[in-house]
């Protein structure tokens, strides 16, 4: 029996350069319940069965409270952009031309193949090239400040050849890993809880320490929270109420890991509304918005 093998998590982030110049006031609209839409189009091996795909639903459903400060993001002539995002099931580099973002929406590619490594799934957020006027450029860049992390679309990755129990029951099947869990996990990694690329985050972490730092987080947890080397994590072994809080590098077999309130606390910090929270309607921004290029594997 291997059951003391824990298997990591890995997220890839890649990222764009888009530099932009503005001086101006952006106004986001009211927060709405974050709309995740699972896109299979890229399941060509078919491994998204009816069971897998009610525990996606299910993940879904444990962020009803969250909302998001966003406005539909439409191209139109001489305003267009590009997702860049790694094809879940061949690892490979593919894009969508000209997409609508809803308000709200958020779009989650999802497929699988046989990961290297001890990999149990890996996931990477969509980015962009984008062409026109700078109003355009500035509605794309507000949605990665330091401020707020309003992500448009991500992919995931699971490893098609480990043995996944795929039940609603938090009691899992001993010698199989979560796919519940898995998938949450690897969804934090897509709302932000990732160092490469996402300025709210950084913003938010002491990485000389590393310590995450964000006052909602903090509050929950009853101080700083250690990251991981990788700065994308908790550190391994990191708990709240006697349990393995979910980003936590690590999954043991036969364990069921989910959400906690720090966590959720992460979720305001990086600019989501958590219900009851008040929502702020307007956020404000001005001078240089920028995201950077950066590539990064196996943030863990
Ligand atoms: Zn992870």
């Amino acid at each position: 029996m291997d059951n003391d093998r824990a298997l990591s998590y890995h997220a890839v982030m890649r990222g764009f350069f888009l530099l932009a110049w503005c001086l101006c006031s952006l106004g986001l609209g009211t927060a709405q319940a974050l709309t995740l839409v699972w896109d299979y189009t890229y399941d060509t091996g078919g491994f998204f069965t009816p069971d897998k795909r009610d525990i996606l639903d299910v993940v879904a459903s444990r962020l009803s409270a969250v909302s998001i400060n966003s406005t539909e993001i439409a191209p139109e002539t001489g305003n267009s952009w590009e997702w860049l995002f790694l094809d879940p099931s061949s690892g490979n580099l593919t894009s969508v031309a000209n997409p609508v973002a809803p308000a709200g929406e958020l779009r989650v590619f999802v497929g699988a193949r046989t990961l290297s490594g001890d990999a149990l799934a890996q996931s990477s957020h969509v980015v962009y090239t984008a062409n026109g006027s700078p109003s355009w450029l500035d509605s794309l860049a507000a949605r990665n400040t330091a401020q707020a992390f309003l992500p448009f679309a991500g992919g995931m990755a699971f490893d098609a050849a480990t043995n996944w129990y795929t039940g609603v029951s938090p009691s899992v099947t001993p010698g199989a890993y979560d796919f519940y869990s898995v998938a949450a996990h690897e969804l934090g990694h897509i709302l932000g809880f990732n160092s490469p690329g996402i300025a709210a985050w950084v913003a938010q972490s002491d990485q000389p320490q590393r310590l995450y730092m964000g006052v909602n987080a903090t509050a929950s947890y009853g101080g700083s929270i250690p990251l991981d080397s990788g700065l994308s994590h908790w550190a391994a072994g990191t708990r709240f109420n006697g349990h393995d809080m979910l980003m936590v590098p690590d999954i043991p077999l036969g364990v069921r890991n989910d959400w906690t309130d720090p966590e959720f606390g992460v979720f305001r910090d990086l600019g989501y509304a958590v219900i009851p929270e008040p929502v702020a309607a307007l956020l404000f921004l001005g001078g240089m918005l920028s995201s950077a290029l950066r590539t990064r594997r196996r943030a863990w």
